[in-house]
């Protein structure tokens, strides 16, 4: 197993650059690292300011995924650029240098927006002068910087599948202060010239999500509340039927949507599965759906490319 996992990290290497084959580390490869690269990446071009942290790619009309594919989250960041304003759509996980790839990729005043306020997407934002959130105890919270074992965890070997970035190491790895320099509201529309975005509020998740919506392009920006994957919905921080309002609302406006850009994994998914997860989850919550045990406490709910990790105990906490 450990070997087809060299192999693996080997072929990644070949549409990648700057491999690092160290065979400590390809020894304790992530499990998360067989499945890479993913076959939807086959159809993307890899652009040449990616990196050997990040992954760079062209996913729409003036939108960039930054991709963090060698750390078991895959979260993916997204730089969005306007005529006289850029926005970068979450900042990762902070363990690669998010800000060196974005100053190659615009020269335009850049305003952070984060999707939630997660450890995988706020990692980056003390690298940046302008942020904007909404304005959420929890989003406070993070703010301040989050230096707790779960933190230290997002860098260590079974999360990886190279080394970490030069200069990075786990145990000086830590989400660190920054400031919310912009508030934002549900509904507002912020104009980055030629391109028009608005915030949508989806609470659920956590209480601070939000997605972001281009209705011209037909883009929706979908943070953590839809990707092709597990969707994580047993933290504190989650409540089950604000998810199902909110993941009803982003379902609604499917029909008007030409790509869905997911925080995690994969960039461009078709806006019709939307229906499928707002559907599914309505027979999680009523109690229809056959699950697996995920880890201990926690149950799968599994669908044709998405599935569900809920708490064992959910039914009583709705
Ligand atoms: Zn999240």
């Amino acid at each position: 197993m450990i070997k087809l996992k060299a192999i693996l990290l080997l072929a990644s290497c070949i549409i990648s650059y700057a491999c690092q084959t160290d065979s400590s580390l390809s020894d304790s490869l992530g499990e998360f690292c067989a499945k890479l690269p993913r076959p939807e990446y086959a159809n993307l071009k890899l652009h040449v300011t990616s990196n050997d942290w990040f992954e760079v790619y062209s996913v729409g009309d003036g939108v960039w995924a930054l991709y963090e594919p060698h750390q078991w989250q895959e979260v993916i960041s997204y730089l969005i650029l306007g005529e006289q304003q850029a926005v970068l759509f979450d900042s990762g996980n902070g363990l690669g240098d998010i800000r060196a790839v974005v100053n190659k990729l615009t020269s335009l005043p850049l305003l952070v927006i984060n999707s939630h306020s997660h450890i995988d997407h706020i990692g980056g934002n003390y690298q940046f002068e302008n942020i904007a959130s909404l304005s959420t105890e929890f989003s406070l919270t993070r703010s301040k910087g989050v230096d707790e074992a779960s933190v230290k965890e997002e860098a260590s070997a079974a999360a990886l599948c190279r080394p970490l970035p030069a200069g990075v190491t786990q145990a000086d790895h830590t989400i660190r202060p920054y400031q919310i320099t912009r508030v934002l509201t549900a509904g507002q529309r912020l104009d980055l010239g030629g391109r028009q975005l608005e915030v949508i509020s989806i609470p659920g998740h956590t209480d601070d999500s939000i997605a972001l919506l281009d209705s011209e392009a037909g883009y929706l920006w979908t943070g953590d509340s839809y990707y092709a994957g597990p969707i994580w919905l047993f933290a504190d921080e989650t409540d089950l039927s604000d998810y199902q309002q909110s993941i009803h609302y982003l379902a609604k406006l499917s029909p008007q949507l030409t790509s869905l850009f997911p925080a995690h994994n994969t960039p461009k998914v078709d806006p019709k599965t939307l229906v499928e997860v707002a559907s599914a989850f309505d027979k999680v919550l009523a109690g229809s759906e056959t699950s697996e045990p995920e880890w201990d406490g926690v149950l799968r709910f599994q669908y044709d490319g998405f599935s569900f990790l809920l708490r064992e105990d959910f039914a009583d906490n709705d």
